[in-house]
């Protein structure tokens, strides 16, 4: 029977647990809330979406959020003064810059400004590399909420070969090396990949990761695979066509409702963790 990765469901048990979480932290904190920042460069609406949602997702589990706005003629040099100022200021545990950034803005420079101890949405290089080598660090949120989900449906992906479609830096590539750390032996395909339909049809785990609606046809996918779409499109398409996956698949994660909330919920999750830290470091 196929195995339905419900992140909806898993993300509102999840939220139940940090209420109480923060419920904790502020009684034993003299009542100081858990912060986490969000910036937003620019003007795309889906982003402006994503970071509303992250937002209310802080409230609904007691913390707050304090959005920063930039317009899309913002330079690096302020992006980067704003990530020093949160990065000093006590009362922010958790800094979110919402991907992407407008072409001119060096994202690269400033999701690397952002303070270890504070990148909750796992994109520094520093915490990058943590991550690879197998060492505590904030995962890359969609990547580490893919990760909890197939743990909380108890899917062991050791020994599975693991094809991931897609290496952006917040996405595939962490995928991959998570994957790896899992045991599971990986396949990381992008845009020069000889011959990518072989490639998906040996996979028994596959990660659509690519950004295109429907791009990787149901009929590639191997019966009883696990699927996992991290892809979302106008009209509820990810980037796996869905076919007849649910009726011959182990685990298909739906679109929407698989792993969009997991990556709030993680995000949510490792600013909570941010705040208990810096509780304990006072
Ligand atoms: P991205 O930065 O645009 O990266 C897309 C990747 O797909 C690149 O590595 C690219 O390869 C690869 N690709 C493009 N065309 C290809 C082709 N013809 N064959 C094979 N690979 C190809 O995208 P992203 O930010 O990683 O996002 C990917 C998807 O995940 C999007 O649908 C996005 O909306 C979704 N997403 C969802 C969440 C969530 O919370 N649910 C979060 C983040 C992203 P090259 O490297 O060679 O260019």
């Amino acid at each position: 029977m196929t195995n339905l990765l419900d992140g909806k469901s898993l993300a509102a048990l999840h939220e139940r647990e940090l209420t109480d979480r923060v419920t904790a932290l502020k009684t034993r904190n003299g009542g100081q809330t858990p912060v986490l920042a969000t910036i937003l460069v620019g003007d795309d609406p889906s982003s402006a979406v994503y970071v509303r949602m992250k937002g209310n997702a802080c409230r609904r589990v007691g913390m707050d959020s304090r959005a920063i706005t930039f317009s899309s003629s913002a330079t690096t040099e302020e992006v980067l003064s704003q990530i020093d100022q949160l990065n000093a200021d006590p009362d922010v545990h958790g800094i979110l810059l919402q991907h992407p950034v407008p072409a001119h803005v060096d994202e690269r420079a400033c999701f690397d400004r952002i303070s270890v101890a504070k990148d909750v949405d796992g994109v520094t290089s520093h915490g990058f590399g943590l991550m690879a080598l197998g060492e505590p660090a904030f995962g890359s949120a969609t990547p580490a909420g893919i990760m909890r989900l197939l743990s909380h449906y108890q899917i062991d992906v050791s020994g599975k070969r693991a094809v991931i479609v897609g290496r952006s830096p917040i996405l595939g590539k962490p995928m991959a090396l998570m994957l790896a750390n899992a045991n599971a032996t990986i396949t990381l395909c992008h845009s020069k990949t000889v011959n990518l339909e072989a490639e998906v049809r040996r996979a028994q785990l596959v990660v659509g990761a690519v950004g295109k609606p429907n791009f990787i046809p149901s009929e590639w996918i191997g019966n009883g695979a696990i699927v996992v779409d991290a892809g979302y499109h106008v009209g509820g398409i990810g980037d796996i066509e869905s076919g007849d996956l649910l009726d011959r698949c182990a685990a298909v994660t739906p679109v929407p409702g698989g792993v969009g909330p997991m990556t709030i919920s993680t995000l949510i999750s490792q600013t909570v963790t941010a705040a208990e830290r810096a509780a304990q470091s006072a």
